[in-house]
């Protein structure tokens, strides 16, 4: 939920397919039928006001600093939207990075800069990580064959019985903590 009364959802589509393609009454047809009948009379329909396909994809670009120029957010990574972490990303090397230019400007010291890029990938891959693979639970690919089917609801399964899989879930999904200076 994004308000009280406003929800974002995502569906899986084809990538061939086009935004005019899925009129609001064939996108809730659709995302009823993917969350079954039970929660589906449940299901309060409205008018769209924003729709788009969006790809998705796992990208990271290592080093994030090339001399005197700082990668931060979108411009240095890019997760798939699964697990809501491209601006939480993006905010947390912004946090890092002006506390790490006041420290050079300030304090005369380049530590912090220094050991930026460091510091900002180790969080941005445990966010990848968790994307990717939140991604790979929840989604269908064209290449899966049975084994990987079967396996991915063997990781379903696992987490809806296992209160130590949730827990992990979760802390990934809350978010990790934020190391600062
Ligand atoms: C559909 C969708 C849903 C999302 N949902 C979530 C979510 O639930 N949670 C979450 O954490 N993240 C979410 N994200 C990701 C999040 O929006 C991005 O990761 C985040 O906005 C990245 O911030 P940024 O500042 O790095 O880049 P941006 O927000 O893209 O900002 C870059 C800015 O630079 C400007 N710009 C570009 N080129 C130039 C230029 N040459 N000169 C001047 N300005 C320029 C652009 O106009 C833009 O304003 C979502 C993204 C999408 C597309």
């Amino acid at each position: 939920m994004r308000s009280a009364t406003r929800s974002r959802y995502y569906i899986q589509c084809s990538l061939n397919d086009r935004v005019e393609d899925w009129p609001d009454e064939r996108f809730w047809d659709e995302a009823c039928l993917r969350l079954g009948r039970d929660v589906a009379t449940k299901v309060t329909r409205g008018p769209s006001f924003e729709k788009s396909i969006a790809p998705l994809r796992s990208f990271v670009s290592e080093p994030m600093r090339w001399g005197r120029l700082f990668l931060a957010g979108d411009a240095a990574h890019i997760v798939p939207p699964t697990g809501a972490k491209g601006l939480n990303l993006a905010a947390s090397d912004v946090i890092m990075l002006s506390q790490a230019l006041r420290e050079f400007y300030r304090d005369h010291s380049s530590a912090g800069i220094d050991s930026y890029s460091e510091r900002a990938l180790s969080r941005v891959w445990k966010a990848e990580r968790f994307s990717w693979w939140f991604t790979s639970i929840t989604h269908r690919f064209p290449n899966m064959d049975g084994f990987d089917r079967r396996i991915q609801m063997a990781e379903l399964d696992y987490i809806r019985g296992s209160i130590t899989a949730q827990r992990s879930l979760a802390e990934n999904y809350v978010g990790l903590p934020l190391e600062t200076i």
